[in-house]
């Protein structure tokens, strides 16, 4: 059995905790309303992709994405039409933020198959068909249950810390 410890001076509190969203990383999507014909500058389906069209009473107007960013200056300038550029940031739900962020201490574990000795970090984790699942895998042999760990949790580290914090 190995005591695997949290590293007590990682422990953070983390400032997002009990958050359940996210922002994607990378490009936003660019959407904008047009009223009028469609400009010379924009062509569907290779700078922009037309979403909606619709010609009334009161003049031709539609709806868009851009492809090619770069447009969103002129987009905004044009005079033509009115414009309304949205920038969206694409979210991404997840489930609630731990209340801490932290790091385990480095620790070397033992195969009880191949007896190779390698950090904890290196245990990998199988499931077979039937159910069946191992968080400890060793990397050399591939042995399932190949060690136990005995994984310190958040509360027993935040206790430890204050324990040492009045000694
Ligand atoms: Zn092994």
């Amino acid at each position: 059995m190995y005591r695997i410890l949290i590293n007590l001076s990682s422990i953070k509190r983390n400032p997002n905790a009990g958050s359940t969203r996210s922002y994607a990383s990378g490009p936003v999507n660019i959407t904008f309303e047009y009223e009028g014909e469609v400009p010379d500058y924009l062509i569907d389906g290779e700078n922009f992709f037309m979403e909606s069209w619709t010609e009334g009473p009161e003049g031709k107007r539609f709806t868009g994405v851009l492809k090619d960013h770069s447009l969103q200056d002129k987009l905004i300038a044009d005079k033509n039409g009115s414009v309304t550029v949205n920038s969206e940031r694409n979210v991404i739900h997840h489930m609630p933020e731990p209340s801490h962020h932290f790091n385990y201490e480095d620790t070397n574990v033992q195969c009880g198959q191949c007896e190779a000795t390698f950090d904890f970090n290196k245990l990998e984790s199988d499931e077979n068909e039937l159910g069946g699942y191992s968080a400890t895998v060793c990397p050399e042999c591939e042995a399932w249950h190949c060690c136990e760990l005995d994984v310190e949790q958040l509360d027993e580290a935040l206790i430890r810390k204050e324990k040492i914090k009045n000694t």
